[in-house]
């Protein structure tokens, strides 16, 4: 059975369209299980019934034409259980109906089984049979193998809006919305641009063109650098391979013939089809014959054809990416946005990132936020391959973005970006102005920063120090480890620029999603692996250089250099980042350069340093809270995992208690506490953080000024009341919704998310937690 069913989900996956999907697994099903019926019906919530969407064997002239009651029959208690129902004799069943119209003979037996996407019944599939018999248990789990793979599918089209087609609602057609997760926050209408990480069939676009001629010289040049690379190769193995192992590198060779793969690209290429549109195609093709094969060690040979198109492709894209046209509006959009992706577009034409992949945390989300743009991530039904060029909205407040938007929805976000261009201009006034509460308590606002740019931002947005200078980025973006020199005129610009302000360095922070290239990390667990400290300790020649340039940095100027350890779960490695500092200080004096000692301070970002708050604060300067990585750890919850990310939740109870025992032992110690995770540039998360007695809010330059602009008008009393009642809450919904009513009523709610309320056709949005 496991052939056919894969054989099935292959097919889905390629079908053109949601109709052909439903239509290739009743039959799909109906031949795997020799029955004499199967059939689709989808809930449709708005009309509360379930709709007949697809079948083989029934009517088929009333697909989509014909609906039932939520409640009734035996579909009703499938979905209403959602558990499979497996009856020899259904007629005799209590709830079974008898529906004449859609063909149904006297079935005896049925088996009908949920379709659930995020436990949420989506559909229910059903097998019927004349005959009384018992569907048997392995049948019985082909099918709710089948219905759990075909839910994303069914997911998928509900997103997109083909499901409305499919259910016969299609002259209604409301705007496309899909739902994501709020990467950072903003409005932005634009053209989507999408781009793929190197060499990611998966996520190439279709794309047409004009003109066929260039497009099929662009693909011979890859060939042909495919094929000289597997020469190359082969020769190298000569001595060393046996000569049956070789013989691989010529089936590779032949697999690129105008025989097989090179001349079905070229047919779609003539068809106006991009090149690697048409080589994203046929390798599927080949990939699905292969995949679909008996014998496990043919099905095991493509993914030597996915190697191949990869390696095509990257040539592809690299012949390609200077090409690229960015228009002055663009969306980025992508199966995974990555930090360097972004990097290919020139700033003043990005207007937002949508990203399947990925969540709030992830670092291409602190970067857009950095950069005063708004993203999507987690977006995970858009439709990438048909999204080039079109038209799209990005609500980064709410997580949503518009597919092709109606002239109404335009209209309504035109209207929003107005008023919060208006309300951005007003909060340049404040630049210059000290962030005191009303009754008078000092709150810093610093910044975090990494990229090239950052520093004007932070300083037009009146930035008083540098509370996170995350040292990884500019690593991130050279061959090799930047030297001593390299690494000191990075670092000394920034000060510079700061003096006489604060400027804390954070020491090299890799390890989790954050990898070098010219280092790499494999590891099952990434995030509760080698990352930051236990990575620099285990390498304390790279961390040496890298205290050395901080120091040296520093030599002379007024600001006080504070240098911040990542990832600390102990307090060895306190003890010995401390002698290692210790040590570069001598050093570096000795050589010649005036410079004081640093402040040394540790961040709080894993649930065992929150326990030993006391004892660190005790052993350093200052505590530095990454609530990023303190929520993920803390609720056990992957900060980069689309799946999870409504369990990612800043506000939780546990995360705020936590927070407000750092923030205590520090002061016990007196010591200062400061936070640079993403919490403090959140409105609710200031409030609270400043009711807290934080000393330093950390934030990206964008949110700085509207975070003045609340702690401004707000009370440090006002915020303790609240603070206490929000330390009596369950759970991070309670506490959200309770802190917005609270912020409207405080007349603040110019500084928070407007949503659009209504849609174009009336129907309210339904918005994602
Ligand atoms: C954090 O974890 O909150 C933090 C500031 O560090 P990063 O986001 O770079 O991991
Ligand atoms: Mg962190």
């Amino acid at each position: 059975m496991l052939p056919r069913l894969r054989r099935i989900v292959l097919d889905v996956d390629e079908a053109d369209s949601f109709r052909a999907a439903l239509e290739i697994i009743v039959q799909g099903v109906c031949e795997a299980l020799g029955t004499e019926v199967a059939s689709i019906y989808l809930r449709d919530p708005q009309r509360s019934a379930f709709v007949f969407a697809a079948t083989e064997g029934l009517n088929t002239e009333l697909v989509g034409r014909f609906a039932m009651p939520e409640d009734d029959g035996l579909i009703g208690l499938v979905a209403r259980r959602a558990e499979p129902i497996n009856l020899q004799d259904a007629m005799a069943h209590p709830a079974f109906h008898f529906v004449e119209a859609i063909g149904e003979e006297p079935f005896g037996a049925f088996l009908g089984v949920p379709i659930i996407h995020h436990r949420t019944v989506l559909g229910v599939l059903v097998v019927q049979q004349r005959a009384q018999r018992r569907f048997d248990e392995a049948e019985e789990s082909f099918l709710v193998t089948l219905a759990a793979q075909v839910a994303a599918a069914i997911n998928h089209a509900r997103a997109t809006g083909e499901l409305r087609t499919v259910m016969g609602a299609a002259s209604r057609q409301p705007d496309r919305i899909l739902a994501g997760i709020a990467g950072s926050p903003g409005i932005a209408i634009g053209q989507a641009v999408v781009v793929s990480q190197v060499a990611n069939l998966d996520a190439v676009p279709d794309r047409a063109i004009d003109d066929v001629d260039p497009e099929l010289r662009l693909f011979d040049r890859a060939i042909e650098a495919v094929r000289g690379d597997i020469q190359r190769i082969s020769e190298e193995f000569s001595g060393s391979l046996p000569p049956e192992e070789l013989a691989l590198f010529d089936a590779y060779l032949h697999m690129l013939d105008d025989s097989a793969i090179a001349g079905d690209v070229r047919r779609y290429i003539h068809q106006r089809q991009w090149a690697q549109g048409a080589l994203r195609q046929v390798i599927r093709e080949h990939l699905r014959r292969f995949e679909s094969m008996e014998d496990s060690y043919l099905r095991e040979r493509g993914s030597d054809v996915r190697d191949l198109g990869i390696r095509v492709l990257s040539y592809l894209q690299d012949i390609k990416t200077r090409r690229v046209h960015f228009p002055a509006d663009t969306i980025l959009v992508g199966d995974d946005v990555t930090p360097s992706l972004l990097a290919n577009v020139p700033a003043e034409r990005l207007k937002a990132i949508v990203s399947l992949r990925g969540s709030r945390n992830s670092h291409v989300s602190i970067l857009a936020r950095a950069l005063g743009i708004p993203a999507v991530m987690g977006a995970v039904d858009l439709p990438l391959l048909r999204l080039d060029g079109e038209r799209l909205i990005v609500d980064g407040n709410y997580g949503e973005v518009t597919l092709d938007p109606s002239p109404v929805r335009l209209a309504e976000y035109d209207l929003l970006l107005k008023e919060e261009e208006a309300f951005s201009q007003e909060l340049e006034a404040l630049r210059e102005q000290p962030c005191i509460t009303l009754d008078g308590q000092r709150v810093r606002l610093w910044v975090n920063i990494g990229l090239t740019g950052d520093i004007s931002r932070s300083l037009d947005r009146g930035a008083e120090g540098i509370g996170l200078f995350r040292t990884e980025i500019p690593f991130m973006t050279q061959e090799q480890f930047p030297s001593e020199a390299e690494q000191r005129a990075v670092y000394r610009k920034h000060m510079e620029a700061f003096e006489p302000r604060p400027v804390t360095m954070r020491t090299l922070d890799i390890g989790g999603d954050k990898s070098l290239p010219y280092f790499p990390i494999h590891e099952e667990n990434p995030f509760l692996g080698w990352r930051g400290i236990r990575v620099t300790l285990d390498h304390p020649e790279i961390f040496m250089v890298q205290v050395r340039a901080m120091l040296a940095a520093n030599a002379g100027l007024d600001g006080v250099l504070r240098i911040m350890l990542p990832m600390v779960s102990s307090v060895h490695e306190i003890d010995e980042a401390k002698a290692l500092v210790d040590r570069a200080l001598r050093e570096v004096n000795e050589e010649g350069a005036t410079v004081k000692p640093p402040q040394l301070g540790v961040m709080i970002e894993v649930p065992a340093a929150v326990y030993q708050a006391d004892l660190l604060a005790k052993r350093t300067d200052f505590l530095a809270v990454g609530s990023n990585d303190l929520t993920q750890y803390m609720l056990a919850v992957d900060r980069n995992n689309p799946r999870v990310a409504p369990l990612y939740q800043d506000l939780h109870p546990a995360v705020l208690n936590a927070l407000r025992e750092v923030g205590r032992a520090a002061h016990r110690q007196a010591k200062p506490v400061g936070i640079c995770g993403e919490l403090a540039s959140t409105p609710t998360g200031a409030v609270l953080l400043m009711a807290m007695g934080y000393d330093v809010l950390s934030m990206n330059a964008t949110h700085l000024p509207r975070i003045k602009w609340i702690l401004q008008r707000i009370s440090r009393t006002g915020g303790r009341r609240l603070l206490a009642r929000v330390l009596k809450m369950q759970t991070a919904e309670e506490v959200h919704a309770f802190m917005l009513r609270e912020l409207h009523g405080l007349g603040l709610s110019r500084a928070l998310p407007r949503p659009v309320t209504e849609l174009a056709n009336g129907e309210p949005l339904s918005r994602t937690a």
